[in-house]
């Protein structure tokens, strides 16, 4: 599917998916090279899609696989794609050890409830899928990749993750997301040490600084207004951290007597994932020396 004259997107139906929206997998391209922005999933039917994609525009050298981040949705396809195609595998160089660690202590962009066996094994073959996928070339900001003429430039957006990275593809003013700005909705931020509030709005306002026409996100659709959208998104978090304060000064004083009054309606399985978004909040407004901690409980420095 074609997006602009240089970027490709290749859409695959997920075999497994328990969240909204899969992720997008794009392609650059520029005089007979490519990169793709993620792998996507793993799994057989995500993967065969990709791979005949690639044997359709076989004319095309596939030089890098350049990931936005960690989480297996975006990873777990890499070592597949890159057997297949002599690729590198293209990651800052903070997110290594996490791509790597398949103990399933870090937060995914996914919620899996303990008691779904299935889905739990299914998530940990992902897991391992993805840390098959030693990085060949480790990124930090600012670093520069060609693909023919086009220069990709690293923008080092650490948040959602603490690698997290997004990738501005200069010559068409357009701007990879990964998970730090979606096209629809609002990203999990976990807690330090896997994520962190404070950073992620640093790393919204630097993105802003860009000039850009095209914001292609890790999930949901394209955006053309990538500063109102990019100003919509802190003006959200700042909103939830202004509640998490009142509601604190109203003597909800955990995440989770705050949980009901924030999350009305919310499905028991994410539970888990709105918990440590109020912690990321609270541990940002810490930083902030706006609220200190004591044991479980959180009060507002007066
Ligand atoms: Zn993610």
């Amino acid at each position: 599917m074609e997006v602009t004259d240089h970027i490709l997107s290749i859409p695959a139906e997920p075999a497994f998916y328990t969240g909204p929206q899969a992720p997008n997998v794009f392609m650059i391209v520029d005089g007979g090279e490519a990169a793709l922005i993620d792998s996507g999933f793993g799994d057989e039917k995500s993967i065969k899609t990709r791979i005949d994609f690639l044997n359709e525009h076989s004319k095309i050298k596939l030089r890098y696989i350049v990931l936005t981040h960690h989480h297996f949705d975006h990873s777990s396809g890499a070592q597949q794609l890159r057997e297949a195609s002599g690729a590198e595998i293209v990651l800052h160089g903070d997110e290594e050890k996490w791509l790597m660690d398949t103990s399933g202590d870090a937060p995914q962009d996914i919620e899996i409830p303990k008691d779904q066996k299935e889905i739990a094994k299914a998530v940990q073959k992902f897991r391992e899928q993805a840390a098959e996928g030693t990085p060949d070339v480790r990124i930090k900001d600012g670093d520069e990749l060609k693909i023919g003429d086009l220069t990709l430039e690293v923008v080092h957006t650490p948040g959602h993750t603490v690698g997290s990275s997004c990738f501005y593809l200069r010559e068409e003013k357009a701007l990879f997301t990964g998970d730090t700005a979606l096209g629809l909705g609002t990203v999990a931020i976990s807690p330090p040490p896997h994520g962190d509030m404070g950073q992620y709005l640093q790393s919204l306002e630097h993105l802003k600084s860009y000039d850009c026409t095209l914001m292609l996100p890790g999930h949901g659709q394209n955006v053309n207004a990538v500063k109102t959208k990019l100003q919509e998104l802190i003006d959200h978090r700042l909103e939830r951290e202004k509640q998490v304060l009142g509601l604190l000064k109203d003597g909800k004083t955990t995440p989770k007597a705050q949980l009901k009054t924030i999350y009305m309606e919310l499905d028991k399985r994410i539970v888990p994932m709105a918990l440590r978004q109020i912690e990321a909040h609270l541990a940002k407004l810490e930083a902030d020396g706006r609220v200190r901690r004591d044991g479980d409980e959180w009060a507002p420095v007066e």
